[in-house]
This record gives structure tokens, C-alpha cells and sequence, in this order.
């Protein structure tokens, strides 16, 4: 039986969790869940999961959720702390699939309390790579990726020598609008941009997959995850969002993987890991028929070279990014701007930030927190 703490369990990657232990009752045990402020969904899980405790950022809906867990003896834990607090409860794997920059402290504190971490909430590396990474070592933790390119790196380099890693191959659906011109994509509306070809996933994520800031973001995170400098990193648009991502070797040899657009396989890997479990979707290559590889339009979507330019300029220039980005996407979401204001919102932000080389978790969050405020003032 593994104990596994899920943060994030109300969202797509969390719900996809449970549903793959609910397929298994004798393998996981849930200890504990986390969420925003969806407190009702939280209580059902709880019940149906029988769990020691959960964890509600939103102070007031978690007093909300004591109330309606008043009846049984599961503790509920409150605000940013209470999520952290219970990350750090015993438990083998605490899967982080937190949206956004509020995902980073959880996961430093369940790697303080030893926990393997199965890392969904790629805002934890982007921003905080080079801590994570030292206190990983530190602690002698390991961390197993979830997003989907990165658990199909982790998986070719398996049986790979130590610095055979020449280059990754990083695969992109290309989003909604692939093929775009910018042009065409000055009055695009919210509701095309949530639709996704391939992917079902939470608003923020599909947003920037849109916009290409999710392979943006992926770029920063493979480096800090596999150890390799942006430039050895390749994006193509692989349309079919069938071979998940590969690696070079050292020999020329290319190794990927493959399987159908389905979260279930990388979440059940980073916990099963290194062993394999059931089969969800099988694919059939038949069906598929042809795989189709193409450049990215780095013109068009800018965000994506300009994430690149974060990571090489290092330091806090990639959370200036993404905190700009998720303000502005936020407010691409409630209708407030449109579509490629984002891009120049976020690439504003970028520019102004205050960059430091030896920062801490604090400079993270006062960087965040400075491209924030910059796009709010912009905007509104
Ligand atoms: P969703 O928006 O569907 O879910 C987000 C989850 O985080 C919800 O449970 C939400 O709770 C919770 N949450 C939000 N803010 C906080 C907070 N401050 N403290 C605690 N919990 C919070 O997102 P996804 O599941 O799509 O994505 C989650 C992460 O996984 C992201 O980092 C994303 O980039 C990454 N990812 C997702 C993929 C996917 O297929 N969805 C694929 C690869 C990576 P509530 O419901 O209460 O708001
Ligand atoms: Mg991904």
C-alpha cells in the first residue's frame, strides 16, 4: 500500500489521480488532499477516500468544510500553511498538481519532510529549479515528473548512461491556433482559446498552450529537471499529441514515447515508478496512421522564445515571467484583455525585473508579486 497526499485533487490532474487509485484500492491509500476553495468537491473526496485530514487555501471555505466535515474525524487544515502543513504529514508520495506559483512551497516542505515528490505544478520549477534542486540532494529525495514531455523524457533515458544525453526533443500540439497569423489572432475569444485539439486540462494550462508559454515553461522546466542548457533543448509541433517526447543519445540513437493524449499513464508512472501498473488507453498506431513534425512559429508566439531568453538570463527572470503570465492570463480569462496582450504584458514584465543570481524563496515571491503588480497597472 502506498500513502499518497494529494494538492490539487478538485483539479484535472487531481481528479485523474483519484480515479487511477480508485482503480486500485489495494495498492493507495489517500492520507490527505488539498485544494483552492472548492470546498464541496473537497468533502466528497474526503468521504469517499476516507482520509486523515485536508487542507483549503481559502480561509473561509475551509471554515466552511469544518462544518460539513464536523461529523466525522478528519482535521482540516487552512491557508497557505495548512496546505504545507499537510504535505509534510507521513505519507510515501505527495503528488503536487497545484496550479501556479502556489504549488512551490508545498512541495519545498514535503521535500523537508522526505516525501518523494510526483511533480505536476511545473510553476515549482520554473520559479524555484535551482532550490528545489539543491534541497532534493540535501534531503536525498527524488522527484518524479508528471507533465506528460517530461515523463516521456524520464521514461526514454531509462537504461541510458550517464552523459549520453545529447538533446531533448521536446513534442507541441501546436494549440488551438496552430497555423495562425497574428493577424488572425488579434480579437480570438476565451472560448476558442479553451479549446483544446487534443488535451483536456484546467483553463490556466490550456490558455497557454494556446499561446505556446506552456512549452515555454516546459523548456525552463526540462533543464532544471534533466540538467541540460536551453539550447539543447528542440521544440517541434507534433500535431497528433501521440509521441510524447525524446531524447538524443550520445550514438545518434533517438528514443521516445508514445501513447494516446491521456494524463493517467505519466501520473500512474511518477507513482508506481520504477515498476509499471494497468493499462487505462491503449494506442493504436493504425488508427493514428502518421506522426507530422514541424518548427514552431517563434514570430507568431513569442512567448516561447522569450521564456527561452528567460532561463538564459537565469535567475529570477523566469518567475518575473511567469508571474506576469499568470496575471495576465487571468485576466484574459475574466475578459479584461485580449489574447496577445498577454504576450506583451508578460514580455514587459520580464524586461523590468529586478534580477538577482543567489536568490532565495522570499526574492521569488517579491519577484512575483513586482510582475504582478506590473501587468495590473498596465491593464487596469
Ligand atoms: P486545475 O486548474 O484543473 O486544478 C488546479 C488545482 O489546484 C485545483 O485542485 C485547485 O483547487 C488547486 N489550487 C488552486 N490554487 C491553490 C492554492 N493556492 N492552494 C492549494 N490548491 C490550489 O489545473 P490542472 O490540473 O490542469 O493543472 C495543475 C498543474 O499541473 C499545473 O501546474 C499544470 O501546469 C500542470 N499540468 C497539468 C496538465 C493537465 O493535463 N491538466 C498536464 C501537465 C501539467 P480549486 O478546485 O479549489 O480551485
Ligand atoms: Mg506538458
Amino acid at each position: 500500500m502506498k500513502k499518497l497526499i494529494i494538492l490539487g485533487s478538485t483539479g484535472s490532474i487531481g481528479t485523474q489521480a483519484l480515479d487511477i487509485a480508485r482503480a486500485n484500492p489495494d495498492k493507495y491509500t489517500i492520507v490527505g488532499l488539498a485544494a483552492g476553495s472548492n470546498a464541496e468537491l473537497l468533502e466528497k473526496q474526503a468521504r469517499e477516500f476516507g482520509v486523515k485530514a485536508v487542507a483549503l487555501f481559502d480561509t473561509k471555505a475551509a471554515d466552511e468544510l469544518k462544518i460539513k466535515l464536523a461529523d466525522t474525524n478528519i482535521k482540516v487544515f487552512c491557508g497557505a500553511d495548512g496546505v504545507c502543513e499537510l504535505a509534510m504529514l507521513d505519507c510515501d508520495v505527495v503528488l503536487n498538481a497545484i496550479v501556479g506559483i502556489a504549488g512551490l512551497r508545498p512541495t519545498l516542505c514535503a521535500i523537508d519532510a522526505g516525501h518523494t515528490i510526483a511533480l505536476a505544478n511545473k510553476e515549482t520549477l520554473v520559479t524555484g529549479g535551482e532550490i528545489v534542486n539543491r534541497k532534493l540532494k540535501e534531503k536525498g529525495v527524488e522527484l518524479l515528473p508528471v507533465d506528460s514531455e517530461h515523463s516521456a523524457i524520464f521514461q526514454s533515458l531509462q537504461g541510458a548512461p550517464k552523459g549520453s544525453l545529447k538533446k531533448i526533443l521536446l513534442t507541441a500540439s501546436g494549440g488551438p491556433f496552430f497555423g495562425k497569423t497574428r493577424e488572425e489572432l488579434q480579437n480570438v475569444t476565451v472560448k476558442e482559446a479553451l479549446a483544446h485539439p487534443n488535451w483536456s486540462m484546467g483553463a490556466k494550462i490550456t490558455i497557454d498552450s494556446a499561446s505556446l508559454m506552456n512549452k515555454g515553461l516546459e523548456v525552463i522546466e526540462a533543464v532544471h529537471l534533466f540538467g541540460v542548457p536551453a539550447s539543447q533543448i528542440e521544440v517541434l509541433v507534433h500535431r497528433q499529441s501521440i509521441l510524447h517526447s525524446a531524447v538524443e543519445l550520445s550514438d545518434g540513437a533517438v528514443i521516445a514515447q508514445l501513447g494516446t493524449p491521456d494524463m493517467k499513464l505519466p501520473i500512474q508512472y511518477a507513482l508506481t515508478y520504477p515498476g509499471r501498473d494497468m493499462c487505462f488507453e491503449q494506442l493504436d498506431l493504425f488508427k493514428v496512421g502518421s506522426l507530422t513534425f514541424e518548427r514552431p512559429d517563434c514570430g507568431t508566439f513569442k512567448l516561447l522564445p522569450l521564456c527561452i531568453e528567460a532561463i538564459n538570463h537565469g535567475g529570477l527572470y523566469p518567475t518575473a515571467i511567469n508571474g506576469a503570465n499568470e496575471e495576465s492570463v487571468k485576466l484574459f480569462l475574466e475578459g479584461k484583455i485580449k489574447f496577445l496582450q498577454i504576450a506583451e504584458l508578460n514580455e514587459k514584465a520580464m524586461n523590468l525585473c529586478e534580477n538577482k543570481k543567489d536568490f532565495t524563496v522570499e526574492d521569488i515571491f517579491a519577484a512575483d508579486e513586482a510582475a504582478r503588480q506590473i501587468v495590473r497597472k498596465a491593464v487596469l
